[in-house]
């Protein structure tokens, strides 16, 4: 049994036994913490991308993969751009771009649809991207809900034809997710037992989805009415995948006169990774080294 307390991020699917309903259940709340810490995202924009994290591993663990899960907000409102990317070892990074006038304008609550401009003026673009081991899936979601949950609802609803329950919540010590999913082929019999989950899920408390402690106890509280199978639990954490290696193929890229026209305006080459804010600086030699075997 792994415990959520100490940091120790998880997802842990389970099944209702007798009832064709799966389900799992996530806590990352060192990988928020790790993942807001990145930039000085306003707060309606710290509880939206902690929203979307905890969501995004919960949809990694019910999709066969590899590469990365890629949810991105595109819209032309006070957040322009809003990425979530979740690996299929469920390492999770995220970003954003936003005017910090208009998102402080919006207030603490905003929601994601609000942030995006408006229902009309933004989408959700949800990508399947094998990272170069298969064709790129995509699926995109209208704003029509207002809450992350609601959308991520809409969106297993329509493309994956699941009935699905959804529940997030977010705070400053962390964010967490339950799903619950009707199974395919469930028959009429089935009817009153994913009634009963639907409604347990839909009456969950943020606190109680919060709480530290075992992840076996709080999905056991959730549905004191069924029996429940838990499975081993799986780490989430924090993780990017830029690399030094990847600022210089970019630079490789860009070209000598590009690179060279840098090194004359700031003295050397920095590059920062726009997910985790790292930077990775390189001398004029290191970079003009680059391009020495070229010809
Ligand atoms: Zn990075």
């Amino acid at each position: 049994m792994t415990t959520a307390a100490g940091g120790a991020d998880a997802l842990t699917r389970f099944v209702v036994e007798h009832a064709a309903v799966r389900g799992a259940y996530v806590a990352i709340p060192a990988t928020a913490r790790a993942v807001l810490a990145c930039h000085p995202y306003p707060p309606a924009l710290r509880r939206i991308l902690a929203e979307l994290c905890a969501a995004c591993a919960l949809l990694a663990s019910t999709l066969e993969f590899t590469g990365s899960l890629i949810v991105q907000l595109q819209g032309d409102g006070p957040v322009r751009l809003l990425v979530v990317e979740c690996s299929a070892s469920l390492g999770l990074r995220a970003m954003a771009q936003w005017d910090a006038e208009r998102t402080q304008a919006l207030g603490a609550d905003a929601t994601l649809a609000e942030l995006a401009g408006g229902p009309r003026h933004g989408r959700l673009v949800l990508t399947l991207d094998p990272k170069g081991a298969g064709p790129i899936y995509q699926g995109i979601v209208a704003l029509e809900s207002g809450s992350v949950a609601g959308l991520i609802e809409h969106y297993l609803a329509t493309s994956e034809q699941l009935a699905s329950r959804l529940v997030l919540a977010a705070a400053d010590h962390g964010a967490a997710g339950l799903l619950v999913q009707r199974l395919p082929g469930s028959g009429e019999s089935d009817d009153a037992a994913w009634t009963r989950v639907a409604a347990a899920v839909a009456g969950l408390a943020p606190a109680a989805m919060l709480a530290s402690g075992p992840a076996t106890g709080i999905i056991a509280h959730a549905f004191p009415h069924e029996d429940v199978r838990v499975f081993k639990p799986r780490d989430v954490r924090f993780e990017c995948s830029c690399s030094r290696e990847r600022v210089l193929r970019a630079l490789r890229i860009a070209g000598a006169a590009e690179v060279e026209a840098i090194i004359a305006e700031r003295g050397d080459v920095e590059a920062t990774c726009e997910f985790c804010s790292r930077r990775y600086t390189l001398a004029p030699e290191e970079a003009r080294a680059l391009f020495a075997s070229q010809h």
